[in-house]
């Protein structure tokens, strides 16, 4: 104990004394008088701690304690903490200059601290999100505008890429935040009304997936007809053989196409949901690798599993993006095709090998663009629709995954999956027990 301590808790120290001193009057034992001591000593910095713990969970309210001592190290703690918390007592030196330029501007800013608390926002801001600053200072962002997934984005911290929601039941309003960090640990927020842009892309979703659905019966209808044409004519006349043969094989290329659209627009329309589906990735790569050897029977497809984590995401796009993967290792090369799930220093990885033809770096970035092929004679002799690593790239985007390929012409291409650390919904061995996070 420190002399400064005890001239601090002086007070406390004198009351247990005095009831020693009592106790030590009445009976004339001096192991009761310490005990006396003891017990009251002990229920006061008992009764004092217990008002402490109260305030650690409610820690808004100011320190239960005023007195020297512990109310002093409460206070200390506090002033701390509100500093961190309303940010609006000890402004950023930036903050000022900051809010005189944008009071005027037309596009709604705010300005959050480290705790995601409203210290400051614009007319514009008002009036888009229908509030009153001084009503909401201090709340937190999440909480002036409700909304899980603004409230998940503010958690996760990767702003990278800005967030649309829609923050009401009105189906068409649609909102876009922008973060972006400044002074100490500020945030700026930008916030736009997309709901027009947010319209015109469903329209043209939607307008795909239409077009799409409706090509289906017709196309359905003349694959029939041919097939009733091939029976009748087979053998007895070549010419008109193969030229149904070249009409069914347009055809089912109408089909891929099709369904490869639908499939992508459907992608599309649930893209900013969270899909939070258990996955046993171990199971998945087995799955998928069978049934393509089924497919495939004259090729080597071999999967190596290097990690049972298994993450958090939707089981039938991580399905079409890893056969997308696999179909198109098959298609371009004539080798060995490798998938591993493997873990790397950023997270989980999936990655598809092969040891084909491979890819000018040129195209690369161009690669998950709709209906971009390196090659378009070779894609098309191989059946391909030009819409699967767009399909791959879009199923990475709503698994905050990461697309990574490498490749060189002549050596061989791999393309890699890899999944955020907060996707992965359960480390286990390869044991299959469980791993202590
Ligand atoms: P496609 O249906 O034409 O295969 P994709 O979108 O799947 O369309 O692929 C786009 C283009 O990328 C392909 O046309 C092909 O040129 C190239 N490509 C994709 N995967 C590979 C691969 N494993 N090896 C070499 N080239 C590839």
């Amino acid at each position: 104990m420190t002399p400064g301590f005890l001239v601090l808790e002086s007070r406390r120290l004198a009351a247990a004394l005095l009831a020693a001193g009592a106790m030590w009057w009445l009976t004339q034992d001096w192991r009761l008088a310490l005990a006396t001591l003891a017990v009251v000593l002990a229920l006061l910095w008992g009764w004092q701690l217990a008002k402490v713990y109260r305030w650690f969970a409610n820690p808004e309210q100011l320190p239960p304690i005023s007195d020297a001592g512990l109310g002093g190290i409460l206070r200390d703690v506090y002033v701390l903490r509100s500093r961190d918390t309303l940010g609006t007592k000890v402004p950023a030196r930036s903050q000022p200059y900051l809010k005189d330029s944008l009071a005027s501007m037309r596009d709604a800013a705010l300005i959050i601290n480290s705790d995601g608390r409203l210290v400051w926002c614009n007319d514009a801001a008002e009036y888009l999100l229908g509030i009153k600053f001084e009503e909401e200072e201090g709340k937190p962002l999440s909480e002036v505008v409700p909304g899980k997934s603004l409230k998940r984005y503010m958690r996760d911290e990767n702003f990278q890429k800005p967030l649309r929601f829609k923050p009401s039941p009105d189906p068409e309003f649609c909102l876009q935040f922008e973060f972006s960090r400044f002074g100490v640990n500020d945030r700026l927020v930008f916030v736009k009304d997309v709901s027009e842009q947010d319209k015109l892309e469903r329209m043209r979703r939607d307008f795909v997936g239409n077009v799409s659905h409706e090509l289906r019966t017709p196309l359905t209808v003349i694959k029939g007809y041919i097939e009733t044409l091939q029976s009748l004519v087979a053998e007895t006349n070549p010419t008109l053989t193969k030229s149904l043969g070249s009409m069914d094989t347009q055809v089912g290329r109408m089909e891929r196409l099709i369904e490869d659209l639908l499939w992508l627009s459907r992608i599309e329309s649930v893209e900013g949901e969270r899909k939070d589906d258990q996955i046993d990735m171990v199971r998945l790569l087995s799955d998928v690798g069978e049934s393509l050897r089924a497919a495939w029977p004259e090729r080597d497809i071999e999967v190596e599993i290097e990690s049972a984590q298994q993450i958090l995401g939707s089981a039938s796009e991580l399905r079409s993006a890893l056969s997308n993967l696999i179909v198109n290792a098959l298609k371009y090369s004539d080798g060995l095709v490798t998938v591993k799930w493997s873990e790397t220093v950023v997270g989980p990885a999936l990655a598809v090998e092969d040891e084909g033809e491979g890819i000018d770096a040129k195209h690369i970035p161009r690669l998950t663009e709709r209906f971009y092929r390196v090659d378009k004679s070779r894609s098309q002799a191989t059946g391909g629709t030009g819409l699967g690593l767009a399909i791959v790239k879009h199923v990475a985007v709503s698994h905050e995954a990461k697309l990574f390929i490498d490749s060189e012409p002549g050596k061989g291409s791999t393309f890699r999956l890899v999944f955020p650390r907060d996707r992965v919904a359960l480390e286990a061995n390869l044991s299959g027990a469980p791993v202590a996070q």
